[in-house]
């Protein structure tokens, strides 16, 4: 599977010639419309996007852009949206043909890629994180989360077995969990490998990697940070 971190929690995930977006976010409209200031280092065009399918964790603009999904679609025909509830309520506000939206579930079988949809604690009461299965392998992205002490077990059971890598919030800021309660989380998930996310975006909502990852020093999981634009393999 390879991977290209679209920055904050957005990612496009490669396979068996196909590719699967999640929470993408090209536009400046929370900065026009919240005031938060962009700072990433890169910020994706539509072409960097090309999918057949685009996934929305939650409803949130830096998740659902309303300026980057509509226009993806129009480009790319055949493609389409899923999401829990709030997506496809966003969807159907920001204009998109039902026809292109795939109905709510708790798993979608997209051929390359396999989703289980895990439970989320976030203010859009609808977000969720997703199980990704694709080349033999598992990883978690946890979408916008709080902690809670059955957040780990709803991801096993949702996981139904060992995962490869997790993908964490770690801001502590607007609903998300803090780093050290990722860590905690990502210790028990116990992957292979973890990789921290949603920080960076925005001035007024970010956070140094840093010292999560240096809570896995000695430990038998890998933490390793991500660059914005760079593809790699798991
Ligand atoms: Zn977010």
């Amino acid at each position: 599977m390879k991977i290209t971190w679209l920055g904050q929690g957005g990612f496009l995930l490669e396979s068996q010639g196909q590719r699967l977006c999640i929470d993408p976010y090209l536009s400046d409209l929370v900065e026009r419309r919240q005031g938060l200031t962009r700072i990433s280092s890169w910020i994706p065009e539509i072409a960097d996007i090309k999918a057949e399918h685009y996934f929305c964790t939650h409803s949130h603009m830096d998740h659902f852009d309303p300026e980057t999904l509509p226009v993806a679609l129009e480009k790319f025909p055949g493609s389409k949206v899923l999401g829990p509830l709030s997506v496809v309520g966003k969807c159907a506000e920001v204009g998109i043909d039902g026809s292109r939206v795939m109905e709510v579930a708790d798993a979608y079988d997209l051929g390359a890629f396999k989703l289980t949809l895990t439970p989320a604690y976030h203010s859009d009461k609808a977000s969720r994180g997703v199980i990704v299965e694709a080349d033999g392998i598992k990883v978690y992205i946890s979408g916008d989360s709080e902690y809670r002490d059955s957040l780990v077990a709803d991801v096993k059971k949702c996981a139904g077995g060992d995962l490869e890598a997790v993908f964490i919030c770690i801001n502590g800021l607007f609903g998300n969990m803090n780093y050290e309660d990722a860590a905690r989380v990502v210790k028990e998930l116990a992957p292979k490998v973890v990789y921290p996310m949603h920080y960076g975006l925005f001035a007024e909502n970010t956070i140094d990697p840093q010292p999560f990852v240096e809570l896995f020093a000695g430990s038998a999981i890998e933490a390793k940070i991500m660059t914005e634009g760079e593809a790699f393999s798991l």
